[in-house]
């Protein structure tokens, strides 16, 4: 079976003496039909990030068809149509019951600490397969999990319709919150600095934030600078909600003195909650109020991956790979 292993830093290659997958009780197994290619993988691929053995599989953004079903598994058909949510939660730590399996300690997060999805075929826990219509474009799908992160991060945030929200970052996660507020009748602001980015935001319905905007209650930081933030908190309202999607090991540029005077909340937001931050999200998309594809810019096919991974870094969006045909 072909797969896209890492056997070093910067060195993927397609190969096809893979072992087939086992669906185990729980189960299914999935054909790739596709899968978006995330900065987390970019990092492993770059050797920013450890992986936990040679040759990896990677990639976790798939989505595929159901090849085989295991024997306890029940409301999954061979045939259908699915779109992997790849961070398996263990359902029984205490975080998972207070029903935030972002938390999770034990979390297999794959690509990362499990085997990723870059292969022909693939052994998921069925309920992390979530089937999903016919009608729905492949390109929807190739973006549907860094959708649900974004729309998470609006969920969590609590913002209300009819608001404006300042958008640090026009990279695919800024894109993909920016859609997600938009379907909530919300305004978003975008400050980004390169110019291209901003003109495709803007072209998606965001407004370009101009130098004189103040008076935000609501900000959402998807660059993953932290410094990027100083600028922007100059800009808040007293008792802004400050919502963090990207992430950074430096100390946030801004004094708790600050927080304390401007009142400001200061929210996390890691990825989402199984199971219901991916059904809504599934609801989203099949009622049409967004289209994830719009973060994608580049298509490959499954024996360029190598090419591909290579090139994510310098394309405009997001990149995509398709299953072996
Ligand atoms: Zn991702
Ligand atoms: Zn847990």
């Amino acid at each position: 079976m072909k797969a896209a292993v890492l056997t070093a830093p910067h060195h993927l290659a397609v190969v096809d003496d893979l072992p087939e997958p086992v669906a185990g009780p729980g189960d299914v197994v999935v054909a790739l039909e596709g899968l978006g290619v995330c900065g987390s993988d970019l990092s492993l691929h770059d050797g920013h990030r450890a992986v936990p053995g040679t040759p990896w599989v990677v990639g976790h953004e798939a989505f595929g068809r159901i090849v085989s079903v295991g024997p306890a598994v029940t409301g999954h058909e061979v045939g259908r149509r699915v779109v992997v949510e790849p961070n398996y939660a263990c359902l029984e730590c205490a975080d998972c019951r207070r029903g935030r399996t972002s938390a999770c300690a034990r979390r297999a997060i794959v690509g990362m600490n499990s085997p990723g999805l870059l292969a022909e075929r693939f052994a998921v826990p069925a309920a992390y397969a979530h089937v999903v219509p016919e009608e729905l474009a492949p390109e929807d799908l190739a973006a549907f999990e860094p959708f649900v992160v974004a729309r998470t991060a609006v969920r969590r945030s609590e913002i209300t319709k009819g608001e404006r929200a300042l958008v640090l970052g026009a990279g695919a996660q800024g894109l993909l919150l920016s859609q997600s507020l938009l379907a909530r009748g919300i305004e978003p602001v975008m400050i980004e600095l390169h110019p291209g980015r901003l003109a495709r935001a803007v072209e998606l319905g965001a407004t370009a934030a101009r130098a004189d905007d103040h008076g935000f209650l609501w900000l959402y930081e998807t660059t993953g600078v932290a410094q990027a933030l100083e600028a922007a908190v100059a800009r808040l309202a007293a008792g802004a909600t400050i919502t963090l999607v990207g992430l950074d090991a430096a100390p946030l540029p801004l004094t708790m003195e600050q927080v304390v005077r401007g009142l400001y909340t200061i929210r996390g937001s890691l990825i989402y909650d199984h199971p219901h931050d991916f059904r809504a999200a599934l609801d989203d998309v099949i009622a049409e109020r967004v289209r994830p594809s719009v973060a994608l810019t580049n298509r490959y096919a499954f024996e360029d991956a190598p090419r591909a991974f290579a090139e994510a870094r310098r394309q405009p969006g997001k990149t995509w790979i398709e299953g072996p045909r």
